[in-house]
């Protein structure tokens, strides 16, 4: 019998679980340890709640928890519960998929300020992740500025300019929609310190700004490269410009929602008293090399709202050895030490899409298994059960999750797939049924 720990129920964590599961048979037991009482980490506090079909992919997990040699070990949390030198004694083989939940932080003068929040927070705040519940971001306009071009400011932006009925089917959380409906934003910047060809989004996240219902992408036709430099990008960034220059071409709308894209824009500080009152921002030009230089010019545009989505970083677990330039666990393709292995964004940094996360599970366990070959055996799951119940910690499991779930579906508003408990205490009680 081969015993594995997971630490994280996100997809690195799962298609973990799976790619042990289809390797090994009967022969393993996987325990997926997580610190919320709720499975599933990025796909139910990551992915935006008007992205249902992502999200549909935790049906695919649900399918690996359901099985006899996969447990999720819920309310557990490393370091006060149970220390990864534990878990190391106890399996022979110890996974960190604990994702990149944490803000990377924005390095300039006035990024403290009220009003500044980083997309973990505001995203978990509109996904209901306890963390982030009490986050009561300022919406009271009319400037909000999202720094980054990436798909998570492009889910900020598009959360933010959605009229109330524009998120019928989704599980944005009770708070989060009320706020918003109150809310009156009238311009978001998105700034990207570098050009068009340069932008992180990708093509279908862009072409959602077409649909919606009160707000119109801007682009000056002036910050677009000439079309036949289209040439040189590959399928995607080919397709995300011709998308741009679409919306360039349209011009003005009467929508009263503006999201203006505001290219080689780059943050110098934050401005404001007590509070965020604008960005101040340099003009950029790119090096030979492609990075953005200031050329000097300055001008500030006012905002009550920053989001920073410039990037997220994995927390740091004590003994475990940790890149703090890269922001994740120092790894060589996976290997952290003797029987201790990363995966996903803990092992290569927040990149890719959910699905490059199955790969990876599979890569790590062909690992584990050439490093275990024949050995393994060690006490595993027994141990754990009776460490934790030593400890007094209340253990949540995947049927008390099942329990959780069906008090969220029925609590759920009509047009709504569930509406989430947003406290560790309102999901522990749920259990009781
Ligand atoms: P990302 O794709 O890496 O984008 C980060 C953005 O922040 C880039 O435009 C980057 O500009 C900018 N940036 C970084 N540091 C900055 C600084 N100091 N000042 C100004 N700008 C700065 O990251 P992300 O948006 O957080 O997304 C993470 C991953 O999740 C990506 O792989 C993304 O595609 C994926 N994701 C996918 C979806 C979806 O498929 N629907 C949704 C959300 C996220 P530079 O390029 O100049 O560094």
């Amino acid at each position: 019998m081969r015993h594995i720990a997971v630490i994280g129920s996100g997809p690195a964590g799962y298609y973990t679980a799976e790619a042990c599961q289809r390797l090994w048979g009967d022969v393993v037991r996987v325990d997926i340890i997580d610190r919320l009482p709720v499975p599933f980490g990025l796909i139910r506090s990551g992915v935006a709640p008007d992205h249902q079909s992502i999200k549909g992919v935790s049906r695919r997990y649900e399918a690996v928890a359901l099985t006899d040699n996969i447990r999720f070990v819920g309310n557990v949390t490393i370091g006060r519960d149970v220390s990864i030198e534990e878990l190391r004694g106890l399996y022979d083989a110890v996974v960190l998929a604990t994702g990149a939940p944490h803000d990377r932080k924005l390095d300039i003068a006035g990024a403290e300020l009220p009003g500044v929040v980083g997309s973990a927070a505001l995203v978990g705040w509109y996904n209901g992740h306890p963390d982030y519940a009490e986050l009561a971001p300022p919406l009271a306009g009319p400037g909000a500025v999202i720094i980054g071009h990436g798909n998570v400011a492009l889910d900020v932006a598009r959360v933010l300019a959605k009229a109330q009925q524009e998120f019928a089917g989704s599980d944005i959380v009770a708070h989060a929609l009320a706020a918003l409906d109150a809310a009156t934003i009238d311009t978001i910047t998105l700034l990207g310190r570098r050009g068009p060809h340069q932008i992180a989004m990708t093509t279908k996240e862009v072409a959602e700004l077409n649909d919606l219902a009160r707000a119109a992408p801007v682009i000056d036709p002036a910050d677009l490269p000439p079309i036949e430099d289209d040439a040189q990008l590959d399928t995607g960034h080919r397709k995300v410009m011709a998308q741009l220059r679409a919306y360039a071409a349209r011009g003005d709308s009467p929508k009263p929602i503006r999201i203006v894209f505001d290219f080689y824009a780059m943050p110098v500080a934050i401005e404001g008293g007590d509070r965020v009152q604008g960005v101040r921002v340099e003009r950029t030009r790119l090096d030979e090399d492609g990075h953005a230089v200031g050329t000097g010019e300055t001008y500030t545009i006012p905002a009550s709202l920053v989001v920073s989505c410039v990037g997220y970083r994995t927390p740091p677990i004590e003994g475990v050895p940790y890149d703090d330039s890269a922001g994740r666990f120092a790894n060589d393709e996976g290997r952290v030490g003797p029987g201790l292995y990363a995966v996903g964004w803990a092992r290569r940094g927040p990149t890719g899409t959910i699905g490059t996360n199955r790969p990876d599970g599979y890569a790590i366990v062909e690992k584990i298994a050439a490093d275990i070959g024949e050995g393994g055996g060690k006490s595993g799951r027994p141990a754990l059960d009776s460490l934790l119940a030593e400890r007094g910690v209340d253990v949540v499991t995947f049927r008390d999750w099942q329990k959780i779930e069906t008090a969220e579906v029925a609590a759920a508003r009509a047009d709504a797939p569930r509406e989430k408990f947003t406290t560790v205490e309102a999901m522990l009680a749920a259990r009781e049924g």
